[in-house]
């Protein structure tokens, strides 16, 4: 990319509020049931029909906005967002605009620098989600369906503090962990519970105003949203160093061919005609309410990352990692308590052997087939000797295959490691005595026969000889 541009990109992130049933009606908002099953008559816009408010978004919402700081407006207001389209019966979607139950807030990223950056959050507000059309499978029509209808989102909007198709990821990255911790929501990518719209622009460097933005739409996995920045960001550079105008509109980003593409031209906010929805009344929430909603709040991962660093003397980077999922944090913690063994040791195991395991076979953290208490017992035998680390690498194997605890399959493998130096040293004095020649070689000068050597040890002891002593003991007798 050419230095001369900067980038300009702000998000509107929806996530689909964890509730069981909808933002304004009783039906279920589970995934995946046969089409129009899960929507009743306040979900299909029948006339004279009435939504109540489901109290649990209001809850949900409120616990986001505490997590990031933001003011939490005493009086929110539904408005009718009004346009027409096939999977919205009603000619309007349930929207907040003018008073939205959050403003102002922030949260902290790391940029591409690798330093602390500040993202300002505009608001976020409570709205309901549309049907969805269906296009494939049914032999040239459409069909609609509307159990998505009604399902609660909050979408939170960012202030367009982001610079790079990376910083919009890693925020992106942060507003699902929060959303996570706070189980408001289950964040499920594929699904759709967790999507954004990435608004682009460039303007030379230097330069105060801001460019004209693109909007892209409906990006659902964080691969995408860095792709299609970046494309998008190469076509208006492009566009304006040959002279051109950027046009404000709303893309499409197409993941198969990299590419995105329009969609319609951008519609304004007056072409709505937003106003506050009569059949709703303003939500009005006090000082108590706030204040037993914070009390409810889980340690967030900024929080704990510190508190790891301090507690359990991590490094940042793997504080960071191990605390990007409440789950994982959880699982670190717990073996890292159980064990008497190194924490670092345990994060290590965490963050290396064990995370390759499971995503080698998909699995989630939640079902990993080694538990926290297992992985600990593994640790503390590393930590008193009794593991090599080929040998707990073996360990590990076997409780990955439900051989059972660290000690059991030490036990019943026969893995014990030899650290007994007189057991040790009959091995070594027969090594060097059946070797006469490498010997003599080695004490000419050449040093690299130690590795011969530790291998013959090795051999004769199944790989089971510490190689601490080992090491030490042939340097020791062959340079005597
Ligand atoms: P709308 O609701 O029409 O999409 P908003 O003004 O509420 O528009 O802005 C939506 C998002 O676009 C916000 O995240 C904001 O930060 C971002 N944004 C606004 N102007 C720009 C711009 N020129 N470049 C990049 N992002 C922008
Ligand atoms: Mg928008």
């Amino acid at each position: 990319m050419s230095r001369d541009w900067e980038v300009v990109i702000g998000l509107e992130i929806h996530t689909q509020l964890a509730t069981r049933s909808k933002i304004f009606s009783g039906a279920s908002t589970a995934y995946g049931a046969a089409p129009n099953t899960q929507a009743c008559l306040v979900d299909l816009g029948y006339p004279g029909v009435l939504p109540v408010l489901n109290e649990q978004v209001v809850r949900m919402a409120t616990c986001f906005g505490l997590a990031v700081h933001a003011e939490i407006a005493r009086r929110s207001v539904f408005a009718r967002k009004n346009y027409f389209y096939p999977d919205l019966p009603k000619g309007y979607q349930i929207s907040q605009y003018e008073l939205p139950i959050v403003g102002r807030g922030e949260l902290f990223i790391e940029d591409d620098d690798g330093n602390e950056k500040r993202i300002g959050i505009t608001r976020a507000h409570l709205e309901e989600d549309a049907g969805k059309s269906i296009h494939e499978g049914l032999d040239g029509y459409s069909g609609i369906d509307l159990n998505r209808a009604g399902t609660p989102l909050l979408e939170i909007v960012s202030e367009p503090d982001l610079r790079s198709a990376k910083e919009a990821v890693s925020y992106m990255r942060k507003i699902h962990s929060i959303v996570r911790y706070l189980e408001i929501s289950d964040g499920n990518m594929q699904e759709g519970s967790f999507r954004c719209d990435a608004n682009v622009s460039v303007r030379p460097r230097g330069q105060k105003e801001l460019g004209t933005r693109a909007e892209l739409k409906n990006l659902n996995s964080f691969r995408f949203v860095e792709k299609a920045i970046n494309f998008e960001v190469e076509r208006q550079i492009e566009i304006l160093e040959d002279g051109g105008t950027v046009m404000q509109e709303t893309l499409l980003y197409d993941s198969d061919k990299d590419e995105t593409r329009p969609m319609r031209s951008k519609e304004e906010a007056n072409d709505y005609r937003y106003f506050p929805d009569p059949d709703l009344l303003p939500v009005e929430i006090d000082d108590a309410y706030i204040e037993a909603v914070r009390a409810s709040l889980p340690e967030m991962p900024d929080a704990k990352k510190l508190r790891f660093m301090k507690e359990y003397e991590l490094k940042i980077e793997d504080a960071a990692i191990l605390t990007a999922s409440r789950a994982l944090a959880d699982y670190f913690e717990s073996a890292a308590l159980a064990g008497g063994g190194s924490a670092q040791a345990v994060a290590n195991w965490v963050i290396g052997d064990l995370t390759g395991a499971l995503n080698k076979e998909g699995l989630d953290i939640e079902r990993s087939p080694v538990s926290a208490a297992q992985l600990a017992g593994l640790v503390q035998r590393i930590d008193d000797n009794t593991l090599s680390g080929k040998l707990a690498k073996e360990v590990f194997d076997g409780m990955w295959a439900g051989e059972g605890t660290a000690d059991e399959i030490i036990a019943a493998r026969g893995l014990r490691q030899i650290s007994d130096s007189s057991a040790i040293e009959a091995v070594v004095d027969r090594v060097i005595q059946a070797n006469p020649t490498q010997v003599a070689e080695f004490r000419a000068g050449k040093d690299k026969l130690i590795g011969f050597f530790v291998g013959q040890v090795m051999k004769e002891t199944g790989g089971k000889a510490n190689p601490g002593v080992v090491n030490k003991m042939l340097l020791d007798k062959l340079s005597g």
